[in-house]
C-alpha cells in the first residue's frame, strides 16, 4: 500500500470570475522509504502539490489518500492533526515565529503534542545539536543567518518524528556550505532513519539522493524517472 495516493487530482483556483487549473489529473503513488524529487519550471504546480501532500489544502477534484485514509474532505482541524502526526516541513515560507527564540520555536510543535515539558526540552537540546546551533538556542529569528534560519525550521521539523518529510527548495538561498550541510542531512534521514522524504527543488545536485524524480509541467507530471544507486548523476 503507497503511503501517499493521488487519483486524478485537480486544484482549481479561482480568482474572482476567472478559474485556474494549477493541478490538471495528477496520479501519484509514494510509498514509504522514498526520496521523492519534484522538478519543474517555476508556476508548473510544485507548491500546490506540495501543499496536497502536506494535507495544508485539498484538491478541488479527486481523491488524496494518506495510509489509505481519504482525507480529500477533511476540514482544517482534521488535516492539522494529521499534519502533527505525520509530516515534518522544512518550508522557507514555513517562517519561525519571530517572537520566539530558537529553543521555543523547536519545542513548539512539542507543546502542541502535549509532551512532558522536561522531555520536551531535551529533545530540543538534542535536535538543535544535531544541526549544530546548541550555542543559538537563545537567539531570536532576527539574530540568525538565513542557514542557521533554515537549520531551526529542521529541528522544528523534526521535533515530533514525523514518518513524512516534506522540503520545499531546502537549499535555495544558501550559501555552497549550508546547502550541503541540509543536502546531507536530508539524505541522511532518509538513508538512516528510512523517513520518506519529499523535496521540491531547482538544486540538481539533490537529485543524487532521489529513488525517483518526477518532473511537472503546466499542471501535469510530464514523466516520472526512477533511479538506482548504482547509476549516479554526474
Ligand atoms: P510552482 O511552485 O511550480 O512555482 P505553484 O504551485 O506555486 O507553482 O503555482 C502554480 C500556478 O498556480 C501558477 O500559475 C500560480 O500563479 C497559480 N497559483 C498558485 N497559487 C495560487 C492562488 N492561491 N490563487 C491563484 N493562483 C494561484
Ligand atoms: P551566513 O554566512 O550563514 O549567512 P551571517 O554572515 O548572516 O551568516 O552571520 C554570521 C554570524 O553572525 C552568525 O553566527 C549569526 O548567528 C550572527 N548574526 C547574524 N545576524 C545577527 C544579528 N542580527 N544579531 C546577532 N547575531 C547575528
Amino acid at each position: 500500500e503507497p503511503l501517499i495516493k493521488l487519483t486524478d487530482v485537480w486544484k482549481i483556483y479561482q480568482m474572482g470570475e476567472v478559474e485556474f487549473a494549477a493541478l490538471r489529473g495528477i496520479n501519484l503513488e509514494i510509498y514509504e522509504g522514498e526520496f521523492l524529487v519534484v522538478l519543474g519550471p517555476s508556476g508548473s504546480g510544485k507548491s500546490t502539490l506540495m501543499n496536497l501532500l502536506g494535507c495544508l489544502d485539498i484538491p478541488s477534484e479527486g481523491t488524496v489518500y494518506l495510509n489509505s485514509e481519504d482525507i480529500s474532505g477533511f476540514d482544517e482541524s482534521e488535516l492539522a492533526r494529521i499534519r502533527g502526526q505525520m509530516i515534518g516541513f522544512i518550508f522557507q515560507s514555513f517562517n519561525l515565529l519571530p517572537t520566539l527564540r530558537t529553543e521555543e520555536n523547536v519545542l513548539l510543535p512539542m507543546e502542541f503534542q502535549e509532551e512532558d515539558i522536561q522531555i520536551a526540552r531535551k529533545k530540543a537540546s538534542y535536535l538543535l545539536d544535531i544541526v549544530g546551533l546548541s550555542d543559538k538556542k537563545h537567539n531570536l529569528p532576527s539574530q540568525l543567518s538565513g542557514g542557521q534560519k533554515q537549520r531551526v525550521a529542521i529541528a522544528r521539523s523534526l521535533a515530533v518524528n514525523p514518518p513524512i518529510i516534506l522540503a520545499d527548495e531546502p537549499t535555495g538561498n544558501l550559501d555552497t556550505k549550508t546547502g550541503n550541510y541540509i543536502l546531507e542531512f536530508l539524505h541522511g534521514l532518509h538513508e538512516r532513519e528510512g523517513k520518506t522524504v519529499i523535496v521540491v527543488t531547482h538544486d540538481l545536485d539533490l537529485v543524487k539522493y532521489a529513488t525517483r524524480v518526477v518532473y511537472i509541467r503546466d499542471g501535469e507530471i510530464e514523466k516520472i524517472e526512477k533511479r538506482t544507486k548504482s547509476e549516479p548523476e554526474e
